[in-house]
């Protein structure tokens, strides 16, 4: 792999002018949107009955399964559709594990993406990657960026709707090594919607940083929008598999498709237009005064909560 060479960032056209820390997505932008679906997923799926069989005992087994069978008795008196309910603790191993199972794949097929859930498949995840089972995927840009960023006194943190614990396993045990130094904190939806601008607001109290210091990394064109709605900048990152930008997000956004793009494109000439737009740049001094205001333009572009 070639090392990434190091270019200032004062650089006209960098992207890291003034930036402080970045916020990262996971899916699409340092990871394969894939990589969930075709590895993580499936993983859960196939190992599930064998994991369950192997750590029932376990308090936090016993913890996560207690939690799924909280929810789905409260769905059941919400009459949610298909909620499939789990049997209390004096029933047989065998019946709760076979409901457990049951309920998982049944929220899984249903695209959901609840914490109850979320911790099972955590802890399932963990004993994967800690046994190499599964490696974190990252494209290849990835591991030498962020460590060269972390390096160069940039802070580093992750914001996904993936859990707290799953980022750090899949950055701990990724094809690129174990990259859980470069990174100061993690978040996940605990904090909030990734589409709510409060999130981000409470991001950057938490790293202490200004917003308009912090710059947010994603492929989706709603979750830098509220990041923008926050007052950080944001830039979107194209990555084979993820979906196609609108017109209008290439203008609206800076767009990059290898993070040593963030120095500024040496291919001026072909990607200048994907530079065209001005959320992703660094903001006017002068224009710092009028924060208060930014709140109502941003709400006139969409409603998106
Ligand atoms: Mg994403």
């Amino acid at each position: 792999m070639m090392a990434p060479q190091k270019r200032p960032a004062e650089e006209a056209e960098s992207l890291l002018v003034g930036v402080r820390s970045l916020l990262l997505d996971i899916e699409g932008t340092t990871t394969p949107i894939s990589f969930v679906e075709k590895t993580l997923f499936p993983y859960v799926t196939n190992n599930i009955e064998s994991y369950l069989n192997k750590n029932f005992e376990n308090a936090d087994v016993q913890k996560a399964i207690a939690a799924l069978r909280d929810q789905a008795a409260k769905e059941k008196d919400e009459k949610v559709e298909g909620v499939v309910e789990i049997p209390s603790g004096d029933a047989s191993k065998e019946d709760v594990i076979k409901a457990v199972i049951d309920n998982v794949k049944w929220q899984m097929g249903e695209n959901r993406k609840t914490t109850e859930l979320k911790a099972l498949q955590g802890l399932i995840w963990k004993e994967a990657f800690e046994s190499s089972e599964i490696k974190g995927e990252l494209f290849e840009d990835v591991g030498p960026m962020l460590k060269m960023l972390a390096e160069e006194g940039f802070k580093l943190y992750v914001f996904s709707s993936a859990s707290i614990q799953s980022q750090k396993l899949l950055f701990s045990y990724s094809n690129q090594g174990d990259l859980s130094d470069v990174f100061s904190g993690y978040f996940d939806t605990t904090t909030g919607s990734k589409r709510d601008k409060a999130s981000y607001k409470k991001i950057a109290t938490e790293i202490g940083h200004e917003p308009k210091d912090i710059l947010f990394l994603t492929d989706i064109p709603e979750e830098a929008e509220a990041a923008v709605g926050a007052g950080l900048r944001s830039a979107l990152v194209i990555r084979p598999g993820n979906e196609e930008l609108t017109d209008e997000n290439l203008q609206n956004f800076a767009c990059i498709e290898r993070f040593d793009e963030l120095y500024g494109d040496e291919d001026e000439e072909d990607d200048i237009k994907r530079f065209a737009g001005g959320n992703g740049e660094a903001d006017d001094d002068d224009e710092e005064e009028e924060e208060g205001d930014e709140d109502e333009e941003e709400e006139e572009e969409g409603d998106d909560a």
